[in-house]
């Protein structure tokens, strides 16, 4: 697909996949970007299939990355599935044609995040490869170094980056950024998340009044809406934090909700020029106001911000990798006798969290998984 790199099956991941008892094939060139060749899926037993339209037309099960259009959901047949990212919260036509169909579809962002389906959540997956990714941009648009430095030339202060949210994103940013040397502070309202952003060896932004920032938690590990009052102690530290931070990385994200706006106009005109801010909330609207999605802005005081919401596409590689991984993990579950057959079991919480159409019927939303 135009403007996406990734590929749902690798070399590797379809050698996995013969094991199940499976035949693969993939679209010609599909793996190109993300550097498979057609050689090497050759190589690794795949038939290449010179159109996409062939290709649909002989699975019975497909793969893929992005959301399916219509002309591709059209080419589905009773019984058939399909597994891919599909936001059914916010495709009802995509839900309404697959059944239609008479598709099953597995929807990836679906997959309970329970333990067992740990290696199946690509959701996860793509929030960490994002989360890295953000670091590197931001360094790659910031004119210094992350690291401090004494030279002969002079000394060089490290970069101060500042992560807010905490979640896999959140994480995977302090990570990169932590192990580029800069001091890193990172902010999240669960502040159960402190520790985790503390051994990682970045300091935890505390509110002045520690019991509120509890404030903003909600059951499940997600994030729920702040009150006005947690919002404005939030907001007034971000305005102490925002000339002293040279790189700020947004990953704040609440359910089925808009992102929240958090780093606001003011904020932005107090950070020094040559600052980079990157908005991994893009997609969601943004939690920081002047983020255009799928953009580089620089803003007159000399703020670079990034708003590219295809990160994981950027590292075509690394994430087809897991992606593919992922993948493979389900069709494992779905295959328990490893002998070509789908056993679409509708009993096993993690298939049918992640099913969302199936024998006609539209499945979404999921009944809540029984084990944690
Ligand atoms: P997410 O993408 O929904 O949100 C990103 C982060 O933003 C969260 O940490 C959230 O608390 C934070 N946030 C929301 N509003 C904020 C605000 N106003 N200010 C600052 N931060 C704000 O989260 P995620 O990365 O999907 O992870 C959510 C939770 O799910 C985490 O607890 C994570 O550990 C957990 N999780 C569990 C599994 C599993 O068990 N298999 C897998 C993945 C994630």
């Amino acid at each position: 697909m135009k403007g996406e790199a990734r590929v749902a099956m690798t070399p590797d991941s379809a050698k996995q996949l013969q094991k199940l008892g499976y035949d693969c094939a993939i679209e010609t060139g599909a793996g190109q970007l993300a550097g498979f060749s057609d050689a090497a899926y050759e190589e690794a037993g795949v038939e290449i299939v010179k159109t996409a339209a062939a290709l649909w037309k002989t699975s019975d099960i497909v793969a893929k990355v992005r959301i399916p259009t219509d002309t591709e959901l059209k080419r589905m047949t009773a019984g058939k599935t399909l597994i891919s990212f599909f936001n059914p919260g916010g495709n009802e036509e995509g839900l309404e044609l697959a059944r239609s169909k008479g598709a099953n579809v597995i929807a990836m962002e679906m997959v309970p995040r329970i333990s067992r389906a740990q290696k199946m959540d690509a959701l996860s997956s793509m929030a960490n490869i994002a989360g890295y990714r953000a670091v590197i941009e931001a360094g790659n648009n910031f004119g210094r170094f992350f690291t401090g430095q004494i030279t002969a030339a002079g000394k060089v202060p490290p970069a101060k980056v500042l992560v807010v949210g905490a979640g896999v994103a959140g994480l995977a940013a302090i990570g990169a950024s932590t192990s580029l040397g800069a001091v890193t502070y990172a902010f999240d309202v669960r502040p159960e998340v402190a520790e985790q952003v503390e051994s990682m060896g970045a300091e935890f932004v505390y509110l002045d009044f520690e019991e509120e920032q509890q404030d903003g938690a909600a059951t499940g590990g997600y994030a729920a809406v702040s009150s006005p009052e947690f919002r404005e102690a939030q907001l007034a530290k971000f305005r102490e934090l925002a000339p002293e931070v040279d790189i700020v990385i947004t990953t704040a994200l609440i359910p089925n909700r808009e992102a929240p706006k958090l780093w606001l106009e003011d904020m932005v005109a107090a950070m020094k020029p040559g600052s980079v801010i990157v908005d991994l909330a893009a997609e969601k609207g943004g939690n920081v106001e002047g983020t255009v999605m799928d953009e580089k802005v620089v803003t007159d005081n000399g703020v670079t911000i990034i708003g590219y919401t295809d990160f994981p596409s950027r590292m075509a590689a690394q994430s087809s990798t897991l992606y593919a991984t992922n993948i493979r993990h389900m069709m494992t579950d779905l295959t328990p006798e490893k002998d070509g057959q789908i056993v679409h079991d509708m009993e096993d919480d993690v298939i049918r969290g992640a099913t969302v159409t199936f024998d006609k019927e539209i499945t979404f939303p999921p009944p809540p998984p029984k084990v944690q």
